[in-house]
């Protein structure tokens, strides 16, 4: 019989199949498979082994294009090298812009916090899509390298609405934002920036923010103070392992990949190479993961079943190797740990039980909705939240690969730019400058950034990119031009930064 839900499944590498198979299993016990059909995608390291350098097939591409929702074991991604991740990619291809992480103090899992009677029940949101992962990347010169950081205000508009809107649901007083944005101030600004005119249509929420390493901080020391924190790509990355380690490890770290029309449910943690096919891997992260799913699709009894049961298990005592109560001062575990298949049984056997330490789950609970998935798109959207800003050129930033001196390097680019509308206003290494002024204890290497700004007395846009790129052309002739950047006005405002010590 075909049921009116299809969800496509991959189970992954490494200790992926052996979770996704507990996973299963107590999903078929506890009834979900009267609800929703799983069919199997073609998809991670058996893909890439075939030279299938996307790591999906062209049939599961289709699949999960058509279900709207895919349920994932952790997927191999081999370090350096040409590869991408399939995991970063299945993300982006379907525009799973929000990465929601959801950590909760259970019962049975022994912390540092649990034994001091501190409480943690706390979300992450990250930003899913840009940032570093991008993961464009180049060689600029012999010795340096670079990976640019791309943030986007509608790509943070969609982040954050989606943030307030769940944090709405859950009936959060307080949600923050963490950021560098004293560093990093176009980009991680920008970000906060978003998250503060997001938040306007959310006025009962209070926003806040917060500089990340402080947030690192505040996390290991009082980490009951935060409810929601939603972060760029990279910091929400590393943010979300830490608050993992704070209830227990990646094991019982769940995680929601959302988008507009396609979502990607999987467990926080990787492949678990050093344990894979040893029968031994904790699937609680997997299984929890799978109940976000359940409940974005609606099947919320399911889904208040299974972690009833999962809880009743876990007070129970009845751990893999992972997890599980300690005594005296040697650290030895009360009882023994059990296998995968063990601790998935005795979760079945619990079926219809519920936990009697903790308060146990109901069927419907805050912040659940079941998600409507709109009609698909006729083509690729261009999203934009800044429409009609007025630009002028007024100058340029043109990096080039040389191991001239700064001096040496000011006497040639003062040369090239004579008969020019530019004048060479600032040298930089690394982002710190080195020339007019600079110190000689400031080391550079073979990259550098040559700034050249509108003459004195010729107005911002008299002279359009054109000009510019003549400059870079001209410059071209004696130098490898690595990349250039213009610099412009939005609506009067400088659209670059200034250097380190300018
Ligand atoms: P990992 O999460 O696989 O393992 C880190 C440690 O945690 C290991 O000691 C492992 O044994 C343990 N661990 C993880 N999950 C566990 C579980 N369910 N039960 C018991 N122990 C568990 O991280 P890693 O070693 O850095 O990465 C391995 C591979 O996984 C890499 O190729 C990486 O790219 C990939 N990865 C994939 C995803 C994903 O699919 N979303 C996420 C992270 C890493």
């Amino acid at each position: 019989m075909s049921r009116s839900l299809t969800i496509a499944l991959a189970p992954g590498d490494g200790i992926g199949p052996e979770i996704m198979a507990a996973t299963m299993d107590l999903f078929k016990a506890a009834g979900v498979h009267n609800q929703a059909d799983f069919v199997t995608v073609e998809m991670g390291g058996a893909e890439f082994a075939k030279g299938n350098s996307r790591g999906m097939s062209d049939a599961c591409i289709r699949t999960v294009e058509s279900c709207g929702i895919l349920f994932k074991g952790p997927m191999e991604t081999p370090k350096g090298g040409g590869g991408k991740s399939i995991n970063v990619t299945a993300r982006k291809l379907w525009n799973a812009y929000a990465n929601y992480r959801v950590f909760k103090t259970l019962p049975g899992v022994e912390t540092v916090y649990s034994k001091a009677g501190i409480n943690i029940d706390m979300a992450i949101v990250r930003e899913n899509i840009e940032d570093t992962y991008g993961g464009v990347e180049h060689r600029l010169s012999s010795d340096m390298v670079q990976c640019k950081r791309l943030i986007s205000a509608p790509g943070s508009d969609q982040v954050h609405r989606f943030a307030y809107q769940t944090a709405r649901k859950l009936g959060l007083k307080k949600i923050h934002c963490g950021h560098k944005a004293n560093i990093m101030k176009m980009s991680d600004g920008l970000f906060l920036d978003r998250f503060k005119a997001v938040g306007k249509d959310f006025q009962e929420i209070e926003q806040a923010d917060v500089i990340v390493d402080a947030l690192c901080m505040n996390l290991v020391l009082k980490p009951q103070q935060y409810k929601m924190v939603v972060l760029p790509n990279l910091q929400g990355d590393i943010v979300s392992d830490l608050v993992a380690g704070l209830v227990g490890g990646l094991g019982f770290a769940p995680s929601a990949n959302i988008g507009n029309h396609i979502s990607i449910f999987e467990a926080v943690h990787g492949t678990a190479p050093d344990i894979a096919g040893r029968g031994i891997a904790n699937p609680t992260s997997l299984v929890l993961s799978g109940l976000m799913m359940l409940r974005h699709l609606c099947l919320f009894k399911e889904a208040a079943t299974i972690e009833n049961a999962l809880l009743a298990t876990l007070e129970s005592g009845i751990h893999t190797g992972d997890f599980g109560y300690t005594s005296g001062t040697n650290g030895a575990k009360v009882t023994p740990p059990v296998g995968t298949k063990e601790f998935t049984k005795a979760i079945i056997d619990n079926l219809g039980n519920t936990p009697k330490t903790v308060t146990p789950i109901p069927d419907a609970q805050a912040g659940d909705h079941c998600f409507i998935r709109p009609p698909a798109p006729t083509g690729q959207q261009v999203i934009r939240t800044f429409k009609n800003l007025q630009t002028q050129v007024v100058g340029c930033d043109i990096y080039l690969d040389t191991a001239l001196s700064p001096i040496s390097l000011a006497e040639e680019m003062n040369r090239v730019c004579q008969d020019t509308p530019f004048k060479l206003t600032i040298i930089s290494n690394r982002g710190t400058q080195v020339w007019p002024t600079g110190s000689v204890y400031t080391e550079c290497v073979d990259y550098y950034r040559v700034r050249f700004e509108l003459r004195d007395g010729i107005a911002p846009g008299t002279f359009g990119q054109s000009r510019c790129v003549a400059l870079m052309d001209k410059i071209a002739e004696s130098f490898t031009v690595c990349s250039y950047e213009l610099l412009r006005l939005f609506d009067g405002v400088k659209g670059y930064s200034m250097a380190q010590g300018q």
